[in-house]
């Protein structure tokens, strides 16, 4: 699927196949997801060389081995984190690839996984290896938005059992945090403007779910009555300055706030209801994907039947309809995940 210009239609069509960069593979991509960090790529937000392959949440197989890489073979069942550490600087080194200064990212530093094959940089530190009992659906759930709510809520958060932990904009990484939330022990409130999402979230777990419109609703009001004073926990699934603020807004006293949904500086810096932060010793708390390094702790948990990723999948579909849904994807009232096989 390629995309010719900022904002141009995105289209199917065959292109050359990519070559396995030093220390890196080509994959041959089996399942891979659409989400909201494609559509702002798609829209300019991103600095992206045109003309693109999008796709950054990918799961598939070895098909070629570059130079110099130890620990994988052709055939090998794998996915990737949507950032990839460079594997040399002292972020990589010490596991903490999602914050690497030279990291590449599938569908965005380079063509992605909206193809039959894509090429991954630094293998060694960035593949990871899959279970047989995990399915490529659910592998590549847990690239973008599956570590990403798992990092944001166990490791950026510290959620523990009983802590209230509400969820502004319940999609796919918002599902996702309902569902690794109750798998901590904590309750949820679930907040969307979409009664379907709600619905799923309900459906996996939140104890309560808030329809705003954004006109209606209190949101912070409702969160506070259902929860007894506020949430512990606020994650901003979104990203909009509304959402921030409602999920700040949303907290008791000395609660934690976790940004996920991009805020990209494009729509000029949200205002953040700091006066609020400051008063009730507040954390705002920044999370940006996994490190391979943390997978297997994840993964084990989806073995062990504790989370399941591949729960909201609803579909599989070919390229075409992806192609279709990518210029609308920003406004999409998409309830449930539906996951890309490139080879339909
Ligand atoms: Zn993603
Ligand atoms: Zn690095």
């Amino acid at each position: 699927m390629v995309v010719d210009a900022v904002r141009a239609r995105p289209e199917v069509r065959e292109v050359p196949d990519p070559v396995a960069p030093d220390a890196g593979v080509v994959v041959e991509v089996v399942s891979t997801g659409l989400c909201r960090s494609d559509w702002h790529a798609w829209a300019g937000h991103d600095d992206i060389a045109f003309p693109h392959v999008p796709g950054h949440e990918l799961a598939g197989v070895v098909r070629e081995v570059g130079r110099g890489v130890e620990r994988w073979q052709v055939g090998d069942r794998v996915t990737v984190p949507f950032v990839c550490g460079c594997g040399r600087c002292e972020w990589c080194r010490s596991g903490q690839a999602q914050v690497c200064p030279d990291q590449q990212q599938p569908g965005f530093t380079h063509w992605g996984s909206f193809a039959e094959y894509v090429a991954l940089h630094a293998a060694d530190t960035n593949l990871v290896a899959l279970p047989d009992s995990l399915g490529f659906a659910a592998a590549a759930a847990l690239g973008c938005r599956f570590a990403t709510a798992h990092r944001a809520l166990a490791a950026r958060a510290r959620v523990v059992e009983g802590e209230w932990v509400t969820v502004v904009g319940v999609g796919g990484v918002g599902l996702s945090c309902v569902m690794i939330a109750r798998a901590l022990g904590a309750r949820v409130v679930a907040v969307d403007r979409n009664p379907e999402a709600l619905s799923a979230a309900a459906a996996l777990g939140a104890d309560h779910t808030l329809l705003a419109n954004g006109t209606d609703l209190d949101v912070p009001a409702a969160v506070a009555d259902l929860t007894d004073g506020g949430s512990h926990v606020a994650v901003d699934a979104v990203g909009s300055e509304q959402t921030c603020a409602d999920a700040v807004l949303s907290l008791r006293r000395r609660g934690r706030h976790v940004q996920v949904g991009l805020l990209p500086p494009v729509d000029g810096h949200p205002r953040v209801p700091m006066a609020r932060v400051i008063a009730w010793e507040l954390d705002l708390l920044g999370s940006h994907g996994m490190a391979a390094r943390d997978y297997p702790a994840l993964v084990r948990l989806v073995e062990q039947g504790v989370l399941a990723p591949q729960r909201p999948v609803e579909r599989t579909v070919g390229l075409d309809e992806p192609a279709l849904l990518l210029p609308g994807f920003d406004t999409a009232t998409v309830a449930c995940m539906t996951m890309i096989d490139p080879r339909l």
